[in-house]
């Protein structure tokens, strides 16, 4: 029987008839486009679509996805338009096809650029229809099963992109299955002779392993039976390429191979969530487990849908044993993931995995949408939106998934924009922390708001989503331009005000008019704008609005600009001498950045210190409010315990620990630089004069270079 013939009819196990029409015709339709083209290896082109057909089938997706399947390069290759298509075969078939296709007709300056295009293609076709994702995977896998023709530089390039975009889209879609055989293959492609060599270590360690691998199973297998529970208990084993991942990570390769293999894995199917709670106690009878390692992704499943228990037990010889326990149906997912949507032909849209891809997918089109091109997307897409997720918890108990190495602020986002955008500060199990922090699995996080706050710049630096970096950009704009213009207005009051004149209340509106048209501005806003930008002096328009008194104007305003708050995106306090409520300070205005506050003495400012032109006498408003950050440089003796005293001193002083760097000078002593976060200069002083009284602290100062 033809090839064709007997895929169909395998087909019967869970299509219809006229579905099953669809395919064949879609088959057929191929076959004939694509003429007398060949794969690389030399057999006829439609075995490729074909086998795509196949594997998505194993996976039981629909008759849609397999037509597409079969027709997945007709466009690309046969310059069969998608118009056509949608008439053959209707518009989803047409455009699961489209979304799969490279973009053609378009010239790109580089490879890199053509890969990015295409991927931002794609992910917003699969944003529409999650099948293209996934007929995508299926093909890549075929061209990765079939690699060994092609020339080794295409072999290469097309197995890095497996490992870097694909291989990571099959993780986040729970398609563990996938995953692994696109990294191994990856591996093996990339990385033709470290893959083998490492293979053989492993075999050879395994062998020699065997005995104890068998009793172990044995007794974990005897275990399970005395305590009445159905199970099956399977030895498991890394992938290559993790094994591999893994030893990279250090230089100490030969221990971290040790490390790896000297690890038992177990896999244990029950057949309810009972008997897999039941079975965590049978092992945790048998074996003592290890503190802390006891995960339960049953009951809080991972964002891709996975779940499972984990548990490490102390096995004979203080080997660890490391046991995960699911249901079968867990376990299908763990392989299948978004895929076991299709397997289990659930209409019900709100299965974990099939929620969860959909909000990945969202994410992704988020991230897409504020990236400035396709090529800063797919590099954000492979920075960060693969990264492994952590959980944590709203006061209430609601559970927060967010990706590791999160913030508060990212968190604030997630739970509500209008919460990340009024959020001042955070506790975090219930201790009061700085918003900055990076989150840990399992805290539990408080926000708090306050109508008034709003999103600060520096935000952007640590947020990791891509919810809370687009709200942050977002709310930044619409408060830069309105911020622009109330510091313009303020220093072109402050300097008018030398002649006892207000813009708003003694310039008639029509001298006004001639003014800002004379300088080309379209109306009063951007003039003022630009002054508060630094683009404008405002003594140059001050005389203008008021020329009969010119000669009054000086550029050199006594008055000083009151700083009372420094959540505007126009006043912003340098870095370099981190100016707190209290310290003399001096604001220079820079082109389009607004006033930057520097401390007095700064030695950033030293030159231009007496320029009236660019410095402008400021000072804090006594009401202002909010936490400053502040550098401390400490010299202390060596004693390991000693940080822990001097951090829990500054917190309990109300302050919080920005950044910590150890530096050690000579054996006995070592210098600490502390970046702590401080109300005002009487606040900073309580803690210097605590830490002062510290017996080991020999010196203690602020940095205000
Ligand atoms: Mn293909």
């Amino acid at each position: 029987m033809s090839a064709i013939n007997h895929f169909l009819i395998s087909l019967t196990s869970y299509l219809d008839s006229q579905q099953i029409e669809l395919v064949k015709r879609a088959y057929y339709y191929a076959e004939t486009a694509h003429g007398e083209q060949r794969r690389t290896s030399g057999e006829p082109y439609i075995t490729h679509p074909l086998a795509v057909a196949k594997i998505l089938a194993s996976m039981h997706m629909d008759h849609h996805s397999l037509a597409a399947a079969m027709l997945h390069d007709v466009i690309e290759d046969t310059g069969v338009g998608k118009a056509e298509l949608e008439e053959q075969f209707g518009v989803t078939v047409a455009q699961l096809v489209d979304g799969v296709s490279k973009l053609t007709n378009i010239e790109f300056s580089s490879r890199e650029e053509k890969q990015a295009h295409n991927f931002e293609k794609m992910a917003i076709a699969m944003s529409k229809d999650i099948r293209v994702i996934i007929v995508k995977l299926a093909d890549r896998l075929h061209n990765m099963r079939t690699l060994g023709p092609l020339k080794s530089e295409k072999r290469r390039r097309i197995a890095k992109e497996t490992l870097e975009i694909y291989a990571r889209i099959a993780a986040r879609l729970g398609m563990q299955r996938l995953h692994i055989e696109f990294e191994d293959r990856g591996f093996e492609a990339l990385y033709p002779l470290r893959a083998r060599r490492l293979k053989a270590a492993v075999s050879s360690v395994r062998s020699k392993q065997k005995e104890l691998v068998e009793h172990i199973k044995e007794s974990l297998d005897n275990q399970v039976q005395r305590w009445n529970i159905n199970a099956l208990i399977i030895g498991r084993e890394k992938h290559l390429f993790s094994i591999y991942r893994k030893m990279e990570l250090t230089g100490e390769k030969k221990k971290r191979f040790r490390d790896i293999t000297d690890v038992f894995a177990f896999r244990v199917i029950a057949e309810s969530i009972d008997d897999c709670y039941r079975v965590l106690g049978a092992v945790h009878s048998l074996y003592s487990p290890m503190p802390g390692r006891i995960k339960d992704y049953i009951a809080i499943p991972k964002i891709n849908g996975y779940q499972s228990i984990h548990t490490v037990l102390n096995g004979p010889q203080n080997i660890p044993i490391e046991v995960q326990i699911r249901t079968k149906e867990m376990d299908e997912i763990a392989n299948a993931g978004i895929a076991a949507h299709w397997l289990y032909k659930s209409d019900d849209d709100g299965s974990v995995s099939h929620s969860r891809a959909r909000r990945w997918v969202k994410n992704l089109l988020e991230l897409q949408q504020s990236a400035g091109d396709p090529l800063e997307f797919i590099e954000q897409v492979k920075n960060d939106f693969f990264s492994d997720e952590i959980y944590v918890f709203t006061p209430k108990g609601k559970i927060i998934e967010l990706p590791r190495d999160a913030t508060a602020v990212d968190f604030a986002y997630a739970v509500h924009t209008e919460i990340g955008n009024t959020c001042f500060a955070c506790r975090i199990n219930n201790r009061s922390a700085s918003l900055n922090q990076t989150l840990e699995n399992g805290q539990k996080v408080q926000i708090i708001t306050a109508e008034d706050r709003r999103p600060q710049a520096l935000w952007l630096s640590s947020v990791k989503t891509s919810k809370a970096r687009i709200a942050i950009r977002h709310a930044l704009k619409n408060y830069q331009q309105q911020d622009a213009i109330d510091l313009g207005r303020r220093m072109l009051n402050r300097t008018l005000a030398q002649i006892g004149v207000c813009v708003d209340e003694n310039v008639a509106p029509d001298h006004l008019r001639s003014v800002f048209e004379e300088l080309s501005y379209k109306n009063i806003d951007e003039l003022l704008s630009a002054i508060g930008l630094g683009k404008q002096m405002s003594t140059t328009v001050a005389k203008l609005l008021v020329p009969e008194r010119a000669d009054e104007i000086s550029t050199h305003v006594e008055s000083p600009l009151t700083i009372d708050s420094t959540d505007g995106t126009m006043i912003t306090l340098s870095r370099c001498c981190h100016p707190i409520p209290g310290d003399p300070i001096l604001g220079v205005m820079s082109s389009d950045k607004g006033l930057a506050i520097h401390v007095d003495t700064c030695k950033n400012i030293a030159d231009i210190r007496d320029n009236i032109e660019k410095v402008n006498h400021v000072n804090w408003s006594p009401n202002v409010q909010g936490e400053f950050p502040v550098d401390l440089i400490i010299n202390v003796e060596s004693d390991r315990s000693l940080f822990a005293k001097i951090a829990s001193r500054i917190t309990e002083m109300g302050a919080n620990i920005e950044k910590i760097q150890y530096k050690e000078q000579d054996p006995n002593r070592n210098i600490l630089r502390l970046t702590i976060a401080v109300r005002n200069r009487v606040h900073l002083a309580d803690i210097l004069r605590r830490i002062r009284g510290m017996r080991q602290v020999e010196k203690i100062g602020r940095d205000k270079n």
